[in-house]
């Protein structure tokens, strides 16, 4: 048995299907977002980030920085073990409540990412609830994916956003069964938002438990970060609120937040979070120091909003074909998996600018992209010269332009597969 031989094919199959990931060796230099240190054959060169989930720059703000450094030089450095064996350090303690508050609600719990807390969470509560049925958004993160596989519960998926789809689902299944309704509120590929107010009506029609996914929007959403659920004033009528740490407030780390009573049975009863250790203080502090300075600033919400609709207005004026989007994600259409890693590759290498290419499993085969994230840090400037590099890239690799002379296309929601079907892909 040639045991490696398996890992090799494993990997060749990416190749020949054009998905093989590489990772940029960066370095983020703090002061100085979204600049960052590239390293390849040898070399060092700065760069610009475009593509990074620290969405508001968070993870370079003094008073994080400052409280990350405090606490690990008062506690050190690790949690120690935990929270069943070692207890709970402090920091942890408030960053629960700060959290409870942030979504108006009885507790918080955290788990050491957004993954785990997602995985662990839907798992358990799908499992205490007797034949608990499942209604899953189609697009769901992977994370999600793996929390309502390892509840061992029934699933049924809904079409992404389809709210008529969801309810004969609901409908079908009865008042009486328990039903647990999972999705997002921002879906972080398309930039769209799910109709949260019309499935939380659907939940009370059908009797239902709702689950809501915030971690593209907590931060940049609401008047104190609190997300799309706080910006619409929906959080009440959300049975569990997740979130991560480690995109816009800029640390690591992810959390649900709902009842006490729900909260502690999670705490209780779900290995993901009962069998790791805790996250260490200073991570916890930095966390803390993060959400309550995006709880009382809007500027930096502000500030993001500006850009990502500048950079929207800028780059569709000439003419890249930026993909609708709600929200601060700016997608521009590819296409093909093959163009879209040459055309990062050719930003990273002869521009300077690391957008990482986006393929297949991440989003459907055919609408390969470029996700591009400007925060407050992108200055007009930086969005010129990205725009400039586009154009260069767009031209020397012969991808497909948005056809402005024919405005019905632009219009359509099928201008996706229409780009893409000229585009031959
Ligand atoms: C990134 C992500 C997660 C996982 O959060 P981490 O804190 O990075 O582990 C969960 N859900 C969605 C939608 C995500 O994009």
């Amino acid at each position: 048995m040639d045991y490696q031989r398996f890992f090799e094919d494993a990997i060749d199959q990416l190749h020949a299907e054009r998905r093989y990931r590489v990772f940029a060796d960066l370095e983020r230099i703090a002061g100085e977002f979204p600049r960052a240190i590239w390293r390849a054959n040898g070399e060092a060169k700065e760069i610009t980030v475009w593509c990074s989930n620290d969405y508001l720059g968070m993870g370079q703000h003094p008073n994080v920085i400052a409280a990350m450094q405090s606490a690990a030089g008062s506690m050190g450095s690790g949690a120690g073990g935990t929270r069943n064996i070692s207890g709970t350090n402090h920091p942890l303690v408030e960053l629960e409540l700060e959290l409870a508050d942030l979504h108006g609600k009885e507790a918080g719990l955290v788990f050491t990412s957004g993954f785990v807390s997602n995985e662990a969470s839907i798992s358990t509560i799908a499992r205490l609830l007797p034949n608990c049925l499942i209604l899953s958004d189609e697009l769901n993160h992977a994370s999600m994916i793996e929390g309502v596989r390892r509840s061992g519960a029934e699933k049924k998926i809904f079409r992404h956003n389809d709210v008529a789809h969801l309810e004969s689902l609901l409908q079908a299944a009865g008042r009486e069964r328990a039903k647990l309704i999972v999705f997002e509120s921002v879906y972080s590929m398309d930039g769209d938002i799910a109709p949260i107010e019309a499935i939380a009506d659907l939940a009370d029609k059908y009797n239902a438990m709702t689950y809501i996914d915030e971690v593209h929007a907590v931060g940049m959403y609401g008047a104190r970060g609190g997300g799309i659920t706080e910006r619409d004033g929906l959080a009440h009528r959300i049975d569990v609120i997740e979130g991560t740490l480690a995109k816009a407030y800029g640390v690591i780390g992810g959390y649900i937040t709902g009842s006490a009573a729900l909260i502690d049975a999670v705490r209780s009863y779900a290995p993901g979070f009962i069998f790791t250790t805790a996250l260490p203080p200073a991570i916890a502090s930095a966390a803390t120091a993060s959400i309550r300075h995006l709880k009382a600033s809007s500027a930096e919400r502000t500030e993001h909003q500006r850009q990502a609709q500048r950079t929207k207005d800028v780059l569709s004026a000439a003419g890249l074909p930026v993909m609708p989007s709600e929200t601060h994600i700016v997608p521009v259409l590819v296409g093909d998996p093959e163009l879209c890693k040459m055309a990062s590759d050719r930003l990273l290498g002869k521009h300077g600018i690391y957008i990482q290419p986006i393929n297949y499993p991440t989003v459907p085969r055919g609408t390969e992209r470029l996700r591009i994230t400007p925060t407050p840090f992108h200055s007009d400037a930086l969005i010129e010269t990205l725009k400039d590099a586009l154009l260069e890239t767009w031209q020397a690799l012969g991808i497909p332009f948005t056809e402005t002379q024919q405005p019905e296309i632009a219009k359509s929601e099928r201008i996706v597969p229409l780009l893409v079907s000229k585009s031959g892909g």
